[in-house]
């Protein structure tokens, strides 16, 4: 058995941390700042929502972080989650 690793339906980051994983359907995401940050921009409903101008954001994928619990600092830099930051700085996503 192979152990696939899902990729985040919003920055692709590959989920090798399941602890902050969101499941919304089929889609897998790596954490919940990003799977509210596909939700808002994904077919809303939504009105206008003000772009949060008090949060921060990711550092790789730009989604508003508001769940704290899951962010990872590193540095000068802050990510949505450990997902995120791991895929920032391994730098590998060439697809075989
Ligand atoms: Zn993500
Ligand atoms: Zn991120
Ligand atoms: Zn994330």
């Amino acid at each position: 058995m192979t152990n696939a690793v899902n990729n985040c339906a919003n920055c692709e980051a590959p989920i090798i941390d399941p602890t902050t994983q969101v499941v919304q359907g089929e889609a897998y995401y790596c954490c919940p700042n990003c799977s509210h940050a596909m939700n808002q921009s994904g077919s809303g409903s939504d009105p206008q929502t003000p772009d949060y101008p008090n949060e921060l954001h990711c550092s790789r994928c730009g989604s508003p972080l508001l769940d704290e619990n899951t962010i990872e600092e590193q540095g000068d830099q802050v990510f949505c989650c450990r997902n995120c930051a791991s895929a920032a700085t391994r730098r590998i996503l060439t697809a075989s």
